[in-house]
């Protein structure tokens, strides 16, 4: 059996299971087993496979073929352009998530002084993708990122650690609700891509059974941590004359957000950005001095 005949038949086996995309999975599996780039798989369609070759793809295939993310089988994810490690106790990185960065780089460009010390604190950091994209994107910033599993925590530094910016950013475990007031000291910036999904709401089967459900779920329709974090972080930055918060939800919870915006904190007022698919994804509450 030829590489070529080992992808064909995994994407075969791959369609047949309702993988969404069944070659480029394969691709990816393939290339991990064998160690090879994807493109050097397609130079390499004629090398034969041998036993040991073979039973390195075979159980790579089985895993995926079961639902278990890619990105876990890897142990690894892009974001924002940046590697990270991922491993079953932190939330797989997700591309709608870049825009909390996109809209964070914004802000501190239209109202921040070039080189200002920035800092920046990431609630539920679980595999430090905000904080340390952050860190490494904008020019002397420290942040601060809280998560309360210690097993997300290490994955979180370990990432610090590969993208080289352990020296600034700090990790805290905590409930964030129990975050020593002085934590918040001095922070412009908050962000966070909290638990949103709610018990009764969709989720992929996928998903379900495999990312953390610690990360994934929350009271309230998935509201609950948004309300109690958004609430915490806005009374912590009363005083400062600039502030910029931003959250990640799931897209069914703007009018509600708009709501509690308006009752909570009406003077500051609430806006939303959508993500690719159209869909409102960032709850934003920012005050520019
Ligand atoms: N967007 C994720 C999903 O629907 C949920 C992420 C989260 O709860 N923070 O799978």
């Amino acid at each position: 059996m030829t590489l070529k005949d080992v992808l064909d038949k995994s994407t075969q086996f791959f369609k047949q299971k309702k993988i969404e995309s069944p070659r480029l999975d394969a691709e990816l599996l393939l290339g991990h087993a064998l160690s090879m780039e994807r493109m050097q798989l397609y130079l390499n369609f004629d090398r034969p496979m041998s036993e040991g070759d073979l039973s390195q793809c075979r159980e790579l295939v089985k895993r995926r073929s079961t639902g278990e993310p890619v990105a876990y089988i890897l142990g690894e994810k892009e974001f924002y352009g940046l590697s990270f490690k991922v491993n079953k106790d932190v939330l797989i990185p997700r591309p709608e998530t870049e825009h909390i960065v996109d809209e964070t780089l914004l802000w501190v460009k239209n109202n921040c002084i070039e080189g200002e010390k920035v800092k920046i604190i990431d609630l539920g950091t679980g595999s430090g993708c905000l904080a340390i994209s952050l860190a490494k994107k904008i020019k002397n910033c420290e942040v601060v990122a809280v998560d309360i599993s210690e097993e997300a925590l290490v994955v979180a530094k370990k990432n610090a650690e590969i993208n080289q910016v352990s020296s600034q950013v700090t990790f805290l475990r905590s409930d964030v609700l129990k975050l020593d007031p002085e934590v918040f000291k001095g922070a412009c910036i908050v962000v966070s891509n909290p638990p949103y999904v709610g018990a009764s709401d969709y989720i992929e089967a996928g998903v379900k059974a495999h990312e953390p459900h610690i990360a994934l779920f929350a009271e309230d329709e998935g509201l609950r941590l948004i309300y109690d974090w958004s609430q915490r972080a806005i009374n912590e930055a009363k005083g400062r004359n600039n502030f910029f918060m931003a959250f990640e939800i799931g897209d069914e919870h703007r009018e509600k957000l708009t709501e509690f915006a308006k009752n909570k904190f009406s003077n500051l007022g609430a806006r939303f950005v959508k993500d690719y698919s159209g869909l409102d994804r960032v709850f934003i509450v920012s005050k520019n001095s």
